[in-house]
Protein backbone atom coordinates (compact mmCIF):
# COMPACT_ATOMS: atom_id res chain seq x y z
CA UNK A 1 0.00 0.00 0.00
CA UNK A 2 1.36 2.95 -1.03
CA UNK A 3 0.09 5.18 1.73
CA UNK A 4 1.08 2.77 4.27
CA UNK A 5 4.18 4.70 6.57
CA UNK A 6 5.64 0.66 7.30
CA UNK A 7 5.34 -0.68 3.44
CA UNK A 8 7.10 2.52 2.69
CA UNK A 9 9.57 1.63 5.14
CA UNK A 10 9.70 -2.20 3.81
CA UNK A 11 10.18 -0.59 0.36
CA UNK A 12 13.11 2.01 1.57
CA UNK A 13 11.21 5.23 0.39
CA UNK A 14 11.46 5.93 4.33
CA UNK A 15 14.21 5.71 6.60
CA UNK A 16 14.54 2.70 9.14
CA UNK A 17 16.89 1.53 11.85
CA UNK A 18 16.66 -2.12 10.65
CA UNK A 19 17.74 -4.72 13.22
CA UNK A 20 16.64 -7.87 11.46
CA UNK A 21 15.58 -8.31 7.84
CA UNK A 22 14.58 -11.37 5.95
CA UNK A 23 12.46 -11.19 2.59
CA UNK A 24 9.00 -11.46 4.81
CA UNK A 25 9.73 -9.47 7.87
CA UNK A 26 11.28 -6.52 8.81
CA UNK A 27 12.36 -5.06 12.18
CA UNK A 28 13.72 -1.65 13.11
CA UNK A 29 14.10 0.74 16.04
CA UNK A 30 10.90 2.50 17.34
CA UNK A 31 11.45 6.57 16.21
CA UNK A 32 9.79 7.16 19.93
CA UNK A 33 11.10 4.35 22.50
CA UNK A 34 9.43 3.75 25.41
CA UNK A 35 11.99 1.41 26.55
CA UNK A 36 16.02 1.25 26.50
CA UNK A 37 14.78 -1.52 23.46
CA UNK A 38 11.81 -0.84 21.62
CA UNK A 39 12.19 -2.80 18.34
CA UNK A 40 8.97 -2.74 15.91
CA UNK A 41 8.40 -6.48 14.25
CA UNK A 42 6.48 -5.91 11.04
CA UNK A 43 5.91 -8.70 7.90
CA UNK A 44 6.99 -7.08 4.91
CA UNK A 45 3.14 -7.88 3.45
CA UNK A 46 0.12 -5.25 4.36
CA UNK A 47 -1.86 -6.65 7.16
CA UNK A 48 -4.11 -4.28 9.22
CA UNK A 49 -3.85 -6.02 12.27
CA UNK A 50 -2.77 -9.31 14.15
CA UNK A 51 -6.04 -11.12 13.49
CA UNK A 52 -6.24 -10.51 9.83
CA UNK A 53 -2.68 -11.31 9.59
CA UNK A 54 -3.40 -14.64 11.39
CA UNK A 55 -6.41 -15.31 9.17
CA UNK A 56 -4.38 -14.87 5.99
CA UNK A 57 -0.98 -16.21 6.68
CA UNK A 58 -0.22 -18.04 10.07
CA UNK A 59 2.65 -19.25 9.15
CA UNK A 60 3.68 -15.57 8.58
CA UNK A 61 2.58 -14.70 12.39
CA UNK A 62 4.92 -17.32 13.65
CA UNK A 63 7.64 -15.88 11.33
CA UNK A 64 7.08 -12.47 13.03
CA UNK A 65 6.72 -13.91 16.87
CA UNK A 66 10.04 -15.65 15.64
CA UNK A 67 11.77 -12.63 14.44
CA UNK A 68 10.42 -10.63 17.85
CA UNK A 69 12.04 -13.80 19.85
CA UNK A 70 15.79 -13.17 17.41
CA UNK A 71 15.54 -9.71 18.18
CA UNK A 72 15.26 -10.42 21.79
CA UNK A 73 18.19 -12.57 21.84
CA UNK A 74 20.33 -9.90 19.92
CA UNK A 75 19.86 -6.86 22.10
CA UNK A 76 20.51 -9.29 25.19
CA UNK A 77 17.25 -9.35 26.71
CA UNK A 78 17.11 -13.14 26.57
CA UNK A 79 19.18 -15.81 25.95
CA UNK A 80 18.92 -18.08 23.06
CA UNK A 81 17.24 -21.42 25.90
CA UNK A 82 16.47 -18.66 28.63
CA UNK A 83 14.19 -16.20 29.81
CA UNK A 84 16.00 -13.61 31.63
CA UNK A 85 15.81 -10.99 32.57
CA UNK A 86 12.69 -10.62 29.55
CA UNK A 87 10.92 -8.61 27.39
CA UNK A 88 7.34 -7.87 26.34
CA UNK A 89 5.50 -8.61 23.12
CA UNK A 90 2.80 -5.78 22.55
CA UNK A 91 0.59 -4.97 19.61
CA UNK A 92 -2.19 -2.57 19.50
CA UNK A 93 -5.73 -2.86 17.88
CA UNK A 94 -7.67 -0.29 16.77
CA UNK A 95 -8.37 3.18 18.16
CA UNK A 96 -8.84 2.40 22.02
CA UNK A 97 -5.93 0.40 22.26
CA UNK A 98 -3.52 2.92 20.55
CA UNK A 99 -3.11 1.59 17.37
CA UNK A 100 -1.56 4.60 15.08
CA UNK A 101 -0.28 2.54 12.18
CA UNK A 102 -2.72 -0.32 10.47
CA UNK A 103 0.46 -1.90 9.45
CA UNK A 104 0.48 -4.95 12.07
CA UNK A 105 3.41 -4.76 14.35
CA UNK A 106 4.64 -6.30 17.48
CA UNK A 107 6.52 -3.90 19.53
CA UNK A 108 9.38 -5.75 21.38
CA UNK A 109 10.10 -3.63 24.86
CA UNK A 110 12.91 -4.26 27.29
CA UNK A 111 16.05 -3.07 29.54
CA UNK A 112 13.93 -1.77 32.41
CA UNK A 113 11.97 -3.04 34.79
CA UNK A 114 8.29 -3.22 32.98
CA UNK A 115 4.89 -2.83 35.34
CA UNK A 116 1.74 -4.72 34.92
CA UNK A 117 -0.78 -3.34 34.18
CA UNK A 118 0.65 -1.43 31.79
CA UNK A 119 -0.52 2.17 31.74
P1 LIG B 1 1.12 1.84 17.57
O1 LIG B 1 0.80 3.12 18.28
O2 LIG B 1 0.96 0.60 18.39
O3 LIG B 1 0.38 1.75 16.23
O4 LIG B 1 2.68 1.89 17.25
C1 LIG B 1 3.20 2.65 16.20
C2 LIG B 1 4.62 2.94 16.55
O5 LIG B 1 5.29 3.37 15.39
C3 LIG B 1 4.80 4.04 17.61
O6 LIG B 1 5.47 3.49 18.75
C4 LIG B 1 5.67 5.09 16.89
O7 LIG B 1 6.63 5.69 17.73
C5 LIG B 1 6.30 4.26 15.79
N1 LIG B 1 6.72 5.00 14.61
C6 LIG B 1 6.01 5.93 13.93
N2 LIG B 1 6.71 6.39 12.88
C7 LIG B 1 7.92 5.73 12.92
C8 LIG B 1 9.09 5.78 12.11
N3 LIG B 1 9.19 6.57 11.03
N4 LIG B 1 10.13 4.97 12.45
C9 LIG B 1 10.05 4.16 13.52
N5 LIG B 1 8.96 4.08 14.32
C10 LIG B 1 7.91 4.85 14.02
ZN1 LIG C 1 1.53 -1.45 5.13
Amino acid sequence: MSDCLFCRMVAGEIPADVVHRTDRVLAFRDINPQAPTHVLVIPAEHHRNIGALAAADPGLLGEVVAAAHAVAVAERLVTGDGNEPGYRLVTNTGPQAGQSVDHVHLHVLGGRGLGWPPG
